[in-house]
């Protein structure tokens, strides 16, 4: 494969932009090799600088649930444009996607946009702390809710319960009220709020885990958060900004039938472009600026090109059996890719969620960040390179979801299992 025009533009882009990249897991770092530089995508396909084209399966991280550039999309975007791209002032478009987003998640009785997942976790927090007048909160090990400093917590298994932050610059006092418990334990949960009956105001979590790799929640799990934070007066968070269309039309909360109180949103709702959102319960949400006390804001949010972008995603979703057939496509992937692994005898678990799914190289079934980290990821990275230089672009980490599109179809599905099939023949399992 020829990579020489991404090698110079990477070589460019290091004296200028950290490591090369806008976002740290772009420069294959865990993988090993260098990032490819992208010249265009078109439905399932990236095509890179030097020419090569990829089937997608990172979909921006996502959000580009109909594909790269969407006829739809495209057209509607170029439409808005020329009467503006951003007016610091309503626009009936917010209202249109807002109305669009509660249709298919009736639990979010009110909403505001912003532009990223991180705002929309950042703040949905600050909105419970400020709901319950309570300070401490409890995240998921393994579980990644954005950048925000209180956020930026994973403890390993020394320090579970300390909050002590894991990258410089975060001041340990902005971390000590951040409690974390491993993933599906409902009974560290349980003992947590043992602890600090009257001090958590808040559970977040992504109700089906992304950024550790796919990982269900067990059967008790959510039903368990949602009986213990309703018990002792705090909220429950799902951060659906990944699983929001992605495991269900309605998100998780559908899929599992659990109400949250909030729910922070981001990536499918932008359609390639940058938007976040947080909403739910009409009582919590009436103590947002300007109706209530707690204040946030921001310039461009409810841009109209990003709130046009939601809304033709949404509607493309709307259309009857689309999110079905993607759904049943993601399992005859996920079957292809289990079944060369057995062929190969590699030992994998592959996990499925909606069109969300990780093939992990582990010998035992992933359930949380302890079972995930266990995996085997020199053999990822090698399984990783031989795919790529077979046509696949897949997430550049074993601790990554891998994403489905409408534009993705058999042809694309059976070349990717059978490059499977040659790349795991390809690498050392032993
Ligand atoms: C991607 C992601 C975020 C952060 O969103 P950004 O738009 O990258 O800030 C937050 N929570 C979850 C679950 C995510 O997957």
């Amino acid at each position: 494969m020829k990579t020489t025009n991404s090698q110079q533009l990477f070589s460019r882009a290091q004296q200028l932009l950290p490591g090369g990249v806008d976002s740290p897991v772009r420069a294959f770092r865990a993988v090993g090799g260098q990032p490819l530089f992208i010249a265009r995508g078109a439905g399932a396909y990236l095509y890179d600088v030097d020419g090569n084209r990829f089937v997608d399966y990172v979909l921006s991280w996502g959000p580009l649930i109909l594909g790269h550039a969407h006829p739809r999309i495209v057209a509607a975007l170029a439409d808005a444009a020329t009467r503006g791209t951003s007016f610091g002032a309503p626009s009936p478009l917010e209202i249109e996607l807002a109305e669009l987003i509660q249709q298919f998640m009736p639990n979010i009785e009110m909403l505001r946009f912003v532009n990223s997942g991180t705002e929309a976790t950042m703040t949905a927090l600050r909105l419970a702390r400020a709901f319950t007048a309570r300070n401490k909160i409890v995240k998921f090990e393994g579980c990644y809710h954005g950048h925000a400093d209180m956020l930026l917590v994973q403890a390993g298994s020394g320090v579970a319960t300390l909050g002590l932050p894991n990258s410089p610059g975060v001041p340990p006092a902005t971390t000590a009220d951040t409690l974390v418990a491993p993933f599906n334990d409902v009974n560290a949960v349980a003992q947590l709020f043992d602890k600090y009956p009257r001090d958590i105001a808040a559970v977040i979590v992504e109700p089906v885990a992304g950024n550790m790799g796919v990982v269900p929640p067990a059967p008790e799990f959510l039903p368990g958060l949602r009986a213990l934070t309703q018990s002792y007066g705090a909220l429950l968070i799902f951060d659906e900004v990944m699983t929001g269309w992605r495991v269900h039309r309605g998100g998780a909360q559908t899929l599992y039938n659990i109400k949250p109180d909030l729910t922070t949103l981001g990536k499918v709702i932008g359609g390639g472009l940058p938007v976040g959102a947080y909403g739910g319960r009409r009582d919590i949400m009436q103590l947002v600026a300007p109706v209530g006390p707690m204040y946030q804001a921001g310039t461009l949010s409810g841009n109209p090109l990003a709130m046009t972008a939601g809304i033709e995603t949404l509607k493309e979703l709307q259309k009857s059996g689309m999110f079905e057939s993607l759904v049943t496509r993601a399992a005859k992937l996920v079957a292809g890719l289990s079944a060369a692994a057995e062929d190969a005898r590699v030992r994998a678990v592959v996990n499925r969620v909606g069109t969300m799914f990780t093939t992990f190289f582990a010998d035992r079934a992933v359930t949380n960040w302890a079972s995930a980290k266990s995996c085997d990821t020199k053999k990822f990275g090698a399984f990783f390179r031989a795919m790529l230089e077979r046509g696949v672009y897949l997430a550049p980490s074993q601790f990554e979801a891998g994403f489905l599109s409408t534009a993705h179809g058999d042809a694309e599905i059976d070349a990717t299992i059978e490059a499977a099939r040659r790349a795991l023949a390809s690498i050392d399992v032993s």
